[in-house]
């Protein structure tokens, strides 16, 4: 996977000699270096499909708006797998990130190989409430920063659990932003500034709230932002398959059970978004995603 100068910025290239079969034949493709973290096939479902154990143009984009998700794809993805045989404008992709997503939370895109593609989000806010947040690492890329920059920096950087921290310590540096993180975790042995402990909920400020989930990995947390954006890490995310909310038995590397006494306690919370770090997002009324939530725990009750 070269790394080349285009356009004053250095991006990575995908290899067309290394192009999947896979892909329907036209202008974009991946190629072998995919690790089907499924970012690509998240983003844009229309033109990305995973065909078992990587991704693949199913579709290649023939309207802007097509090209312009496709361009967000390679540029979000995290290993530089996506290319193209014809000659775009990156900045179609680039300058879509951080991308919004309801009210003043955003995707950031570029994800980082270290974290296995996992999404992290943005929350902009004002300094007097606090300053700008942000939800796990992206990867540390010039492109992103900048436009980071643009939006006020990051005052805190909240980490999930200890899979998704990839350039958490280049971001500290950075932005000066003050990390937070659960010890089991690890916290301390990477050097977080705001370590917590213990299963209670900690209240960060009015509108944060950190409840621990212990399950994929003992010290994992996720962050309810204004009882309305749940930010779950790996702990849950929606099934496009089952059409609910799901969480991955394959990797509850802790405990399972555990993680299915966490899920219970999510019950008690509002929200209406669940954003995770791996699978995929969604957006309900407060009464049908916690109705998918009490599904997900009586199915994670009845998996051993
Ligand atoms: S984003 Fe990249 S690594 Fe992830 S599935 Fe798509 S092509 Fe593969």
């Amino acid at each position: 996977m070269p790394f080349v100068p285009f356009c004053g910025y250095y991006v990575f290239v995908a290899n067309l000699q290394q192009r999947l079969p896979e892909n329907v034949p036209g202008d974009f493709f991946v190629d072998s270096t995919c690790i089907d973290c499924e970012t690509c096939s998240e983003l844009a479902p229309a033109i990305f499909r995973d065909h078992g154990d990587q991704c693949s143009v199913h579709h290649q984009p023939e309207t802007a708006e097509e090209i312009r998700l496709a361009m967000m794809a390679l540029v979000a993805c995290p290993t530089g797998s996506i290319g193209t045989t014809e000659r775009h404008d990156p900045h179609t992709g680039i300058d879509a990130f951080p991308m919004p997503i309801d009210d003043n939370v955003y995707f950031c895109g570029f994800t980082s190989e270290s974290s296995f593609g996992a999404w992290s989000y943005l929350i902009t806010r004002p300094a007097s409430e606090g300053g700008n947040i942000l939800i796990d690492s992206p990867r540390f890329a010039s492109q992103l920063l900048k436009r980071i920059e643009a939006m006020g920096g990051v005052s805190q950087m909240l980490l999930t659990h200890k899979d998704d921290v990839a350039d958490h310590e280049l971001f500290r540096k950075r932005f000066n932003c003050e990390r937070v993180m659960h010890r089991d975790d690890g916290a301390a042995r990477l050097g977080v500034e705001h370590v917590i402990q213990g299963t209670d909920p900690v209240q960060l400020d009015d509108d944060l709230l950190i409840i621990p989930t212990p399950g994929h990995t003992r010290g994992h947390v996720v962050f309810l932002y204004q009882n309305k954006f749940l930010f779950t890490g790996d702990h849950l995310a929606w099934s496009p398959e089952r059409e609910t909310l799901t969480a991955f038995r394959s990797v509850a590397w802790y405990s399972w059970p555990e993680q299915t006494r966490s899920m219970e306690k999510l019950l008690s919370y509002e929200f209406q978004w669940v954003l995770p770090g791996h699978g995929d997002i969604h957006h309900g009324d407060a009464q049908s995603m916690h109705e998918h939530l009490q599904r997900c725990v009586s199915w994670m009750k009845a998996v051993k």
